[in-house]
């Protein structure tokens, strides 16, 4: 198709007017709902508005730009806003490929009739609530859960942010299945590994699940300076050893990609002259592959199990979540596959996603699939998180052209 070519300059202008609503250094700082959130969203209704689309910012503030076409529709998007003081380019990126696919394929004679609807979901950061949005718009998300969300940072309830961006009493749009073919996402790596492959972009097998525990350990609280070593029923201790045993035991069953993290340790009562009588750790490990997931599951398991009948403290694990991983559309991959073949031949490679993203909601409903471009040095979540000019292009182009694809055939 001749006519679907992208206008770099476009492409780039977009994300550096975006990049300038709520600067910060080289970064910005866009949290949900914020003025300068909402002053994002109010730009992206403006471009899709001058395009031709019907576009809005619903009750959760969810924006969703229209597509005349009623033919052939697909569904791009992203989310809008940023974590606090971080990158440019995160959520951003699949906004400005969004719109890119929108206005090409609303101009293109080859493709009349056919369209691109594009959303930028609200809080896929998590300010208030991991995937307002996206729960949002598939029905997944109930008034309750709207009154009980609060802020992360200042403690505001999403009713009242709600409130003072005006949009209090403004409906939430659902998502019209039937209409569309799928969903497309792009997104920043937010890892290293496009980059030291070398590659220009990594299309999405899966998006990993993460399973989330806490472990607490019971010993006795008891002096530093009195209580002899041989006695001792030190919780700290208990905690640092499983962990220790826990790592080794994931480095013999896990994956190529398997991670996993300890996230927090927290001894009790905290102080440097008392034997910590309570300890509790956050543990997390995450794949795409669900036999694997289960086998971690259950190495943890048995690992907590033998502890417990070793001692000297007693050992405690509870399953905070668990999720699915999200398997994208086998067409919607090969048209990604296609589309970068066409533009960077040998350059592009499946990979699973490490990071949680809104296409994984959208997965359980329709068709979806993902596509990332390289993350300098990997880092992310920062203000210093960037990508070359030449990879937001190249991006763009295979993005666009696996649009027109799934659009174009049969
Ligand atoms: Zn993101």
């Amino acid at each position: 198709m001749t006519d679907v070519a992208i206008d770099p300059d476009r492409v780039l202008g977009n994300l550096y007017a975006l990049r300038e609503i709520g600067k910060y250094k080289t970064g910005v700082h866009r949290p949900t709902l914020s003025t300068q959130d909402i002053e994002a969203r109010q730009w992206l209704v403006d471009e899709l508005n001058a395009i031709g689309h019907a576009a809005q910012i619903d009750g959760i503030a969810n924006v969703f730009g229209q597509s005349p076409a009623s033919d052939r529709v697909i569904l791009a998007g992203s989310h809008i806003e940023s974590q606090n003081h971080a990158g440019w380019l995160d959520g951003a990126l699949g906004i400005v490929y969004a719109l890119e696919a929108a206005t090409v394929i609303a101009g293109s004679e080859t493709l009349r009739g056919k369209g691109v609807d594009v959303i930028a979901f609200a809080d896929e950061e998590g300010h208030f609530n991991n995937f307002l949005g996206s729960y949002s718009f598939v029905g997944e998300l109930d008034e309750t859960a709207i009154d009980q969300s609060r802020n992360r940072t200042n403690g505001i309830g999403l009713r009242d942010a709600l409130s003072s961006a005006g949009l209090a009493g403004t409906p939430r749009l659902v998502m019209e299945r039937q209409r569309y073919e799928g969903f497309l996402e792009a997104h920043i790596e937010q890892g290293d590994w496009l980059e030291s492959e070398g590659l220009d972009v990594g299309i999405v097998e899966s998006i990993v699940s993460i399973c989330q525990y806490r472990l607490v350990f019971e010993g006795i609280q008891n002096h530093a300076g009195t209580t002899r070593m041989a006695i001792r029923k030190d919780a700290g201790v208990a905690a640092r050893n499983l962990l220790q045993r826990i790592d080794e035991a994931f480095l013999d069953h896990s994956a190529p990609r398997t991670v996993w993290t300890t996230g927090r340790i927290t001894l009790d009562p905290g102080a440097p002259s008392i034997i910590p009588g309570r300890a509790e750790v956050l543990f997390q490990f995450r794949d795409a592959d669900p036999d694997k997931l289960e086998e971690l599951h259950n190495v943890l398991h048995g690992l907590v199990e033998e502890d417990n009948s070793t001692g000297p403290c007693r050992v405690s694990i509870e399953t905070i979540s668990r999720s699915v991983p999200a398997v994208m559309d086998p067409n919607i991959k090969a048209s990604f596959d296609q589309a970068a073949e066409q533009h960077t031949p040998a350059r592009h490679a499946r990979m699973p996603s490490g990071a949680g993203h809104d296409a994984q909601i959208i997965a359980r409903h329709i068709p979806a699939g993902m596509l990332f471009v390289p993350s300098i040095g990997g880092i992310s979540h920062h203000y210093t998180e960037n990508t070359s000019d030449e990879h937001i292009v190249m991006g763009a182009r295979v993005f666009v052209s696996a649009a027109a694809r799934l659009l174009s055939s049969a």
